[in-house]
C-alpha cells in the first residue's frame, strides 16, 4: 500500500474569499453585468442543472469499511451533452465541484465544442488507498452516478489525481449496468479501449499553442523566453517539456513535495526521469531547492500555474513578475489578483481558455468512439493547434472589444454562445 499522502493545499495568506463557488460567480457576474445579460438568463447560468451528492461504502484491504463522500454537478446541457473530469483529492468540496463543473461550461463554449459542463469529485486521499481499494472506490462511485452519465448524457475525463486506469474502471462499470460496452462514456482512456491519441499530452499541448500565440501578440521571443511551471503532473510536466522543445528556458518546477530552480534551465527530460526515480522533482541533481509559492514570484517571462486553486491571490499578485500567466490549473488566480495583474499589464491566459486542450481532445475521442473510427496523432495534434489558436484569437478580440482581461473577455465569449443556445431552444415547457 502507497504510504505518502495528498498534501492539503496550502495556499498564499490571504484576506480574501477562497470560496471557489464564490470566485466562479463573481467571474460570471463580473462578464455577465459588461454584455448586459438579462436578469433572468442570469439566474439561470448561476446555479448548475443538477448535482447527485454521494455516500460510497467501500471494503478497505484490512478488512474494515470505510464511507467515502462524492458528488457529480451537471451545470449546463444547452450546447450538448455534459463535459468534465473527475478529481480525488482530500480537499474536495461540494463548493468546489459546482465551481469546476461551471467552469467546464465555459471552457467548452470558448473553444466552441458541442458539450455543456459537468464536473465530480471524490473526498480521498488516493496516496494512502491501494490500487485494489481505489478500483473499488471508483467503480462504487461509477455505478452511482450510472444513471445520469452517458455517452449522449455526461462524459467524465480524468482530473487531479485520476488517470486512464480511473477512467477504464468506470467505462468497465457503465458498461456491465448497458450490457454492452460504452467506450464513448468517459474520455482520457487507455488507447487501446478506445482512448485518443494526443489525448495525454492535450491539455499542456493546448496550453503551449495559447502560449505561443500570447507570445506572438506581445512579441515576446519564445525561444529563450523563461518559464517557471507550479505542479509537475499531467499538464505540468508535459507543459514543460513542450516548451523546453520549443526552445523556452524552464528555469524551476515543482510538485506537492517542493521546487527545483536553476537559472541556467532545467533538462526537462532529466527531471521527469529523476522524478520516475524518486517521485518528486525535488533534489534533481545541479539544482537549487525552491518553494511552489516562491516559484510563482519568480523573475520569469512566462508563469505556469498547473496545480491547484487559488495560488496567486491578492497576498502575492503584486510580486509576479511574468509576463504571462497561463494557467494550466483551474482557478488559480483568485479575483483580487486578477484585477492586480491586469493593472501590472500581465496577460492572464485564463483556465477556460489555456487549459481547454484536454477538453478538445477528449471532445475529438468522443467523435472517434461515436465513429469507431480513429485518427493519427498528427491529426490529432493538426486539429488540436486549430482550435486553440482561433479561440486565443476569438478570446483576444473579444477582450480589446469590451475592453476587458483575457478571463473576462472569454467569459464574454462563453456567455454569449451559450444563451445564444439557450434562448433559441427556449425553457421547456
Ligand atoms: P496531476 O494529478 O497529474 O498533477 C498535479 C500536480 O500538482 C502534481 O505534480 C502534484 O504533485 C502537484 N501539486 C499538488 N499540490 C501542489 C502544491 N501545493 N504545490 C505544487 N504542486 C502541487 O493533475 P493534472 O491533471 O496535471 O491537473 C493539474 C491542474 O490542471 C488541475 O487544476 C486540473 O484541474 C487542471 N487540468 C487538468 C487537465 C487534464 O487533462 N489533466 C485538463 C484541464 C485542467
Amino acid at each position: 500500500m502507497a504510504t505518502a499522502r495528498v498534501p492539503h493545499v496550502v495556499a498564499p495568506k490571504s484576506q480574501e474569499d477562497l470560496n471557489s463557488f464564490r470566485i466562479a460567480m463573481h467571474q460570471f457576474d463580473t462578464a455577465a453585468a459588461k454584455m448586459n445579460l438579462d436578469a433572468g438568463m442570469r439566474e439561470v447560468l448561476r446555479r448548475p442543472r443538477r448535482a447527485l451528492s454521494l455516500s460510497l461504502p467501500v471494503k478497505m484491504d484490512d478488512g474494515s469499511l470505510r464511507v467515502f463522500e462524492g458528488f457529480r454537478v451537471q451545470h449546463n446541457t444547452a450546447r450538448g451533452p455534459c463535459k468534465g473530469g473527475i478529481r480525488y483529492h482530500p480537499n474536495v468540496t461540494y463548493d468546489e465541484v459546482q465551481a469546476l463543473a461551471s467552469w467546464m461550461t465555459w471552457k467548452c463554449a470558448t473553444v466552441n465544442i458541442p458539450f455543456g459542463g459537468a464536473k465530480g469529485g471524490i473526498v480521498c486521499d488516493p496516496k494512502s488507498l491501494s490500487k485494489d481499494e481505489l478500483e473499488r472506490l471508483t467503480r462504487r462511485y461509477a455505478y452511482e452516478i450510472s444513471p445520469i452519465i452517458g455517452p449522449d448524457r455526461d462524459i467524465p475525463a480524468p482530473d487531479v489525481y485520476t488517470d486512464a486506469q480511473t477512467m477504464a474502471w468506470i467505462m468497465d462499470t457503465y458498461s456491465m449496468t448497458q450490457g454492452h460496452s460504452a467506450p464513448g462514456v468517459v474520455t482520457g482512456k487507455p488507447t487501446y479501449l478506445g482512448g485518443s491519441f494526443g489525448r495525454h499530452e492535450a491539455t499542456a499541448r493546448g496550453c503551449f499553442f495559447v502560449i505561443r500565440a500570447a507570445c506572438n501578440v506581445l512579441n515576446i521571443e519564445l525561444r529563450g523566453a523563461t518559464v517557471a511551471i507550479q505542479g509537475f503532473g499531467n499538464a505540468g510536466s508535459i507543459a514543460a517539456e513542450l516548451l523546453h522543445q520549443n526552445g523556452a528556458k524552464v528555469i524551476a518546477v515543482s510538485d506537492s513535495k517542493g521546487g527545483v530552480l536553476s537559472k541556467k534551465g532545467l533538462d526537462i527530460a532529466a527531471v521527469l526521469a529523476h522524478k520516475e526515480r524518486s517521485g518528486s522533482v525535488v533534489k534533481f541533481s545541479g539544482s537549487s531547492p525552491i518553494s511552489s509559492t516562491d516559484l510563482l514570484e519568480l523573475d520569469c517571462d512566462i508563469l505556469v500555474p498547473a496545480a491547484l486553486e487559488n495560488q496567486i491571490t491578492a497576498a502575492n499578485a503584486d510580486q509576479i513578475k511574468a509576463r504571462i500567466v497561463a494557467e494550466a490549473a483551474n482557478g488559480p488566480t483568485t479575483p483580487a489578483a486578477d484585477a492586480v495583474l491586469h493593472k501590472k499589464g500581465v496577460m492572464v491566459l485564463p483556465d477556460i481558455l489555456a487549459n481547454a486542450g484536454g477538453v478538445t481532445v477528449s471532445y475529438f475521442e468522443w467523435v472517434q468512439d461515436l465513429q469507431e473510427l480513429f485518427w493519427d496523432e498528427d491529426d490529432v495534434n493538426r486539429r488540436l493547434e486549430k482550435v486553440m489558436t482561433r479561440s486565443f484569437s476569438d478570446v483576444h478580440s473579444t477582450a480589446k472589444k469590451y475592453r476587458v482581461d483575457m478571463r473576462t473577455g472569454a467569459y464574454i465569449l462563453a456567455i454569449d454562445r451559450v444563451a445564444t443556445a439557450m434562448k433559441a431552444r427556449g425553457i421547456w415547457p
